[in-house]
């Protein structure tokens, strides 16, 4: 399971100061400490474990948790708010567009599960806001990807627009937009390429498809198994593309938890979505609360 080491560390940690009647600034600093090992074993960014350590802290030694009557549990409940602080706070949304249709670039690198996601967020559409979405094979350099979205739309019984793999991917975004308009389909997901690593040539196709539609959404696919690479790619994604939201995959796994603390905090991204396996139905929108309480049981 996911953050099960985290987790059990900080419910261990937790755990001794819970009943406390009253809880001193030496048990503050004690737990502080252990706190801050479960995190950067976790992979959880030394940066954003820092400020997260001095912000409990200072709560925690100040009146909200002095005045309380039940002080142990009052700074349990502070490290779940920074938590759940720290991987955004509110849930936040996919965009709807004012007009339709709402165009969404899914990027990231190879393997990562761009192309499942791309499926597994039509059907998330389809359920859950009764949405009409059209799949868009732009990643023309991998053959398989072409054919992996078609065996996805036919799967989820959803159109695919593809092009082949002679046209520019910049021209296939075009196209499949006016398509959707014409079919009245208001969402596009452009499937897009992806490299084993971050590169030039990438980065300058992926700018040319989001200058030429504008897309409302660039969401960025990150294992949650690859740890601080996950945030390290997150970063210089959003550095070249500026992004408005990651995806999470693989939290299914036994992730350590590391880049679900720390994308946010990193790049100022929200997560919006979590895969939760391979099937495709299962993702799930992201709730940092929800979150926290989960590594924190
Ligand atoms: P792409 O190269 O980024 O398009 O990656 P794919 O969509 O082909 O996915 C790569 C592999 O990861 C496939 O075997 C997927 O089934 C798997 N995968 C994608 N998302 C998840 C997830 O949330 N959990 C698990 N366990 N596997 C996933």
């Amino acid at each position: 399971m996911a953050f099960e080491g985290l987790a059990e560390r900080l419910q261990n940690t937790l755990n001794k100061i819970k009943g406390k009647g009253k809880v001193s600034e030496a048990d503050v600093t004690a737990m502080m400490r252990e706190v801050r090992l479960a995190l950067l074993e976790a992979d959880v960014n030394f940066k954003v474990v820092k400020e997260f350590i001095a912000n409990v802290k200072e709560r925690a030694v100040g009146q909200e948790v002095l005045n309380s009557l039940t002080p142990g549990q009052q700074v349990i409940k502070v490290v779940n708010e920074e938590l759940t602080k720290l991987m955004g706070g509110e849930q936040s949304k996919i965009a709807v567009a004012k007009k339709s249709p709402t165009v969404v670039m899914m990027v990231g690198l190879q393997g990562a599960g761009k192309t499942t996601t791309t499926g597994k967020l039509a059907n998330h559409l389809r359920k859950s806001q009764n949405r009409k979405p059209l799949l868009v094979a732009g990643d023309i350099y991998r053959p398989a990807a072409i054919k992996q979205l078609e065996t996805l739309g036919e799967q989820l019984n959803m159109p695919v627009f593809s092009l082949g793999d002679k046209v520019s991917p910049v021209e296939i975004a075009k196209q499949a937009i006016l398509k959707a308009k014409e079919e009245h389909l208001d969402y596009v997901l452009i499937d897009t390429a992806g490299r084993l690593h971050v590169d030039e040539t990438l980065m300058g196709e992926l700018q040319q498809i989001k200058e030429a539609v504008n897309p409302d959404e660039i969401l960025l696919v990150v294992d949650a198994m690859t740890g601080q690479d996950a945030v390290n790619v997150a970063e210089s994604f959003n550095e070249q593309l500026g992004l408005t939201g990651v995806v999470l995959t693989k939290l299914d796994g036994d992730t350590r938890g590391g880049a679900a603390l720390s994308v946010k905090a990193v790049t100022n991204t929200p997560i919006k979505f979590a895969g939760m396996g391979e099937k495709l139905d299962a993702l799930e929108p992201f709730h940092p609360d929800r979150m926290a309480s989960r590594i924190l049981g």
